[in-house]
């Protein structure tokens, strides 16, 4: 036997496990002991019913009712187990389902489980929560733990807890855990979430299961009363909510700019020539495509701000109420960003492969072949050398500056940097890496907006249409940075208002005392 074995505390029968003393008063005495805590095992050869009498559990620590023996069930008594917890499981038809918990928990009747335990875990699906009425005399004074979670998000209520609170007035019911995966309980906390969000009607239930998820090393988060169980309902069940508008955004953007790409590039060659470059389609039009939406997406994510500077302005007040949908906007600016990185990531992968593809070697022999036979024997541009020496430069930076802003954006990163340095690195940089990213775009475009042969099917080049957006936000940030501009905008910021605001007067022949509000002119 392994070490937490040789210390096993024999005791015969539920006298001894509570040596006399009433349980509530050993629930709050107890002392988390790491090294009293039993190892888990697994259920002997012989498996059948072991009673808590064999139990390696701390002989003090009270006892936790599961009802159910699901998934969740089996991972909760692992965790309570080692925990040093006496778990008592109540089954529909305990003799099924006793081979699948640990040999210290013991598995019995609803009925029993329930008369037993101080606090039972209601582990059974809501659809079954009625027909545990009968156990209504058991649970009567106890604490309740609805860990269910919904099929779906539930916005109107009544909650699940509500729900078990309703079936069951004199229990005090505590909405947890439901956020905790049984995966999660089985590995222990240092494998998954570790936060524990819980509410109840009753503090004196709650804090009691507060004591018990912290010594199973989960983190407790007080939400509040049992109204607050639906919210916490809700968690598992959202499916990125902040991130489904970004991400709308850049899958439509992407849609679009290649399709925009494909008419231009590939399609009229085609049809005005007969000529196929069909092979384009899964690198070069997917390349040029990726950098269009990194560069509209990152001034989605600065739009917002210049916007909302102007509605100030407009107002003369920062106390008004942004409309919905820029508040929406500018709370998403951290997803829009990470999405422009992301496009803007692959755009740099995708160019570093572009010299590795088989056309783009046949091409380079190609134009060699050509410049052979008619004789040329340097075919160095100056101008052209410049451009890309120039527009790689600032791809590289802008690339450089977007990872910066996209680390910071994490939080633990961003917890250890100050308020200023946040917003030096989030404002500052960002508009930085927006003005490089835009100077790269421009020397790729560098004088072909000027060339008529570019504008196929009468589209205008892709880059004029990218820099459309860029370049306002730019515009306006430029603007903002007029000092009157920029002064006004700090008074608002500091809470002046243009109805609002004292002015001083002189005083006149009997007049007040020289300060006149002009409240509401
Ligand atoms: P499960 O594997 O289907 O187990 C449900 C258990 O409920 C059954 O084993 C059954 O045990 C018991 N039960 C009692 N009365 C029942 C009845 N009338 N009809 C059917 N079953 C009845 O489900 P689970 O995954 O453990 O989930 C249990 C609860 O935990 C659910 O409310 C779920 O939302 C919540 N939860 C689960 C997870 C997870 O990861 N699995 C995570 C968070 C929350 P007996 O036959 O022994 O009575």
């Amino acid at each position: 036997m392994g070490r937490g074995f040789s210390c096993c505390v024999i005791l015969s029968g539920r006298s001894a496990r509570t040596g006399g003393k009433r349980r509530s008063e050993i629930w709050q005495c107890i002392m988390p002991d790491e090294m009293s805590r039993p190892l888990i095992r697994g259920r002997g050869a012989g498996g059948g019913s072991r009673r808590l009498e064999a139990s390696v559990s701390d002989p003090g620590a009270p006892v936790v009712g599961i009802l159910g023996t699901g998934d969740f069930s089996r991972s909760l008594a692992r965790r309570l187990v080692a925990s040093g917890y006496q778990v008592v499981v109540g089954s529909r038809t305990p003799k099924r389902s006793v081979a699948l918990f640990p040999e210290e928990a013991e598995v019995t009747s609803q009925m029993e489980a329930a008369s037993q335990a101080d606090l039972v875990f209601v582990a059974v699906f809501p659809e079954h929560h009625s027909t545990l009425v009968e156990l209504k005399p058991a649970l009567a004074g106890k604490t309740l733990v609805d860990v269910s979670n919904g099929l779906k998000i539930n916005l109107d209520g009544p909650s699940n807890a509500e729900q078990l609170a309703d079936l069951f007035p004199e229990s005090s019911v505590v909405k947890g855990f439901n956020t905790i995966s049984a995966w999660t309980l089985q590995m222990g906390p240092r494998d998954g979430s570790r936060q524990v969000f819980l509410c109840s009607d009753s503090s004196k239930a709650k804090s009691s299961v507060t004591q018990l998820c912290r010594r199973m090393g989960f983190i407790p988060v007080d939400m509040g009363l049992l109204s607050s169980s639906l919210e916490i309902e809700n968690i598992p069940l959202y499916l990125f909510p902040s991130w489904r508008i970004p991400v709308l955004c850049t899958l439509s953007l992407f849609a679009f700019f290649y399709l925009y790409n494909f008419i231009r590039d590939v399609l009229q060659p085609y049809i005005t020539a007969g000529k196929s470059v069909f092979y384009k389609m899964p690198i070069e039009t997917v390349n040029v495509t990726l950098p269009s939406v990194a560069l509209v997406m990152f001034s989605l994510v600065y739009l917002p701000g210049v916007c909302a500077a102007f509605l100030q302005l407009w107002w003369g007040t920062k106390y008004n109420r942004f409309p919905n949908w820029l508040d929406g906007w500018l709370t998403r600016r951290k997803q829009f960003g990470l999405c422009s990185f992301l496009c803007a990531a692959l755009h740099a992968i995708y160019s570093l492969c572009l010299p590795m593809r088989k056309s783009a070697r046949y091409k380079l022999l190609n134009i060699a072949f050509k410049q052979v036979k008619a004789g040329v024997e340097d075919s160095w541009v100056d101008e052209e050398v410049w451009r890309m020496e120039l527009y790689l430069s600032a791809g590289i930076m802008a690339l450089g500056l977007l990872s910066l802003l996209a680390v910071t954006s994490l939080p633990s990163v961003a917890n250890t940097v100050n308020w200023r340095e946040f917003s030096f690195i989030q404002s500052t940089l960002g508009y930085c890496a927006l003005s490089m990213a835009t100077v790269h775009t421009l020397l790729y475009g560098w004088n072909r907006a000027f060339d008529p042969a570019q504008y196929r099917f009468h589209l205008p080049p892709t880059f004029i249409l990218v820099l459309i957006l860029p370049l306002a936000v730019l515009l306006g940030r430029l603007a903002l940075f007029v000092p009157c501009v920029a002064g006004r905008l700090r008074q608002i910021r500091r809470g002046w208002e243009k109805s609002r605001h004292i002015r001083f007067t002189l005083p006149e022949e009997g007049c007040r005392n020289g300060l006149e509000d002009v409240s509401h002119v």
